[in-house]
């Protein structure tokens, strides 16, 4: 098959700004290629794949990143800057794959979605996000009236958050199991891992490490200034250890060392790539059951799932993390999140999309 790719319009591949959706682009690029696909990614300037994926053609795109919907109210109106580089990345993605068999669209934004029914070639769209603005619910609506095969999403918990998709495609996440490294380290400190930013609820992860007497190693960006620096002056001076943002190489070699990531978030998170980072490191999850996290952690066996902003239930299973078996945490990624398994669910729902356009 041959496919276009279009990354996010937030921030250069590389950069930890367009979030989640960077790893996943990534870990896609890696199981098409290794199985025998012909891939070509359309991504802001300045992005960087993986070195294993360097053999893909990247065409950069210059112009203005759009602003982040979960940074906007619920109702805010569309906006497109002048000299976007969403349309630019658009424009070139439409050109290139005229040679195509489908546009692969990561970006969750309104212009891809709008073009869905505008366009002959088959656009398919992977929703990064649960519903986070009144105007894209309903674009998704309407072209799902239509076209209801070019939506995939990564959990079915974050499907149930588009009530008019019924018979949700979903395709879960994967993850290059080469990229990490197993550590036995159960005696580690406590990891959290995200962007720092309110949806991802770093404050209840500092009360747990603060109760505990501990501090808390935080990997990520930082994408809201003040609210990162309110939860630190909420807590004891030093409670959070400030990591930064690392490359994949890097976060896994540290992450690996701890022995519990917890895994607050506030919204509907659309999957948790980072769990399932951590899980391949051999590090267990104390997550919120919120989103994908209730998805992906198997309660007891990989980590605990506690209910929605109970701290002190996470604190309490903080205490009883050396009963989860690091190993098991390892095998759950390799038998159900690899690369290979994430390309052939891509290409199963791909595949079915261009059928209906035939
Ligand atoms: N991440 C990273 N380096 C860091 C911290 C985070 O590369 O130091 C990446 C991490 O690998 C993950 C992403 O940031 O892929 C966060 O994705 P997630 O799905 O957890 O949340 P999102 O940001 O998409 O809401």
């Amino acid at each position: 098959m041959r496919i276009v790719l279009i990354s996010t319009p937030m921030g250069f591949l590389g950069s930890g700004k367009g979030g989640g959706v960077e790893l996943t682009l990534n870990s896609l690029v890696s199981g098409l290629l290794s199985l025998g696909h012909s891939v070509e990614v359309i991504a802001p300037k300045n992005s960087k794949l993986y070195v294993s994926n360097e053999k893909v053609k990247l065409h950069f795109v210059e112009g203005k990143d759009q602003i982040s919907w979960q940074h906007q109210n619920y109702n805010s109106p569309v906006i497109i800057p002048d000299d976007s580089l969403l349309a630019g990345m658009l424009e070139k993605g439409l050109d290139i794959a005229k040679k195509a068999d489908v546009l692969l669209n990561m970006s969750y934004d309104w212009l891809p979605i709008w073009m869905t029914l505008n366009v002959e070639i088959p656009i398919a769209h992977i929703i990064s996000m649960g519903s986070e603005s009144s105007v894209i619910n309903n674009l998704i609506s309407k072209v799902y009236a239509k076209r209801p095969y070019n939506f995939a999403f990564h959990s079915k918990i974050q499907a149930y958050d588009y009530p008019f998709v019924k018979k949700p495609i979903i395709i879960g996440n994967g993850f290059k199991l080469d990229n990490y490294t197993f550590q036995d380290s159960v005696k580690g400190p406590l990891a959290w891992v995200g962007r720092v930013a309110p949806e991802k609820g770093l404050e209840d992860a500092v009360f747990v490490a603060n109760e505990l007497g501990e501090k808390l190693k935080v990997w990520g960006v930082i994408e809201d200034k003040s609210y990162a620096s309110k939860i630190e002056q909420s807590f004891p001076q030093g409670t959070i250890d400030w990591m930064g943002f690392l490359s994949t190489y890097e976060l896994q070699k540290e992450l690996g060392k701890c022995r519990v990531l917890l895994n607050t978030p506030k919204w509907n998170e659309a999957y948790g790539n980072v769990i399932v980072e951590a899980l391949a490191c051999g590090v267990p999850v104390i997550a919120y059951k919120r989103g994908g996290p209730s998805e992906i952690i198997q309660h007891g066996q990989t980590g605990f799932l506690v209910d929605p902003d109970d701290k002190k239930n996470m604190l309490s299973y903080v205490e009883i993390i050396e009963k989860i078996k690091r190993k098991k945490c390892r095998e759950w990624v390799e038998k159900n999140a690899s690369t290979d398994i994430f390309a052939n669910k891509v290409l199963n729902w791909l595949n079915k999309v261009i059928h209906e356009y035939k």
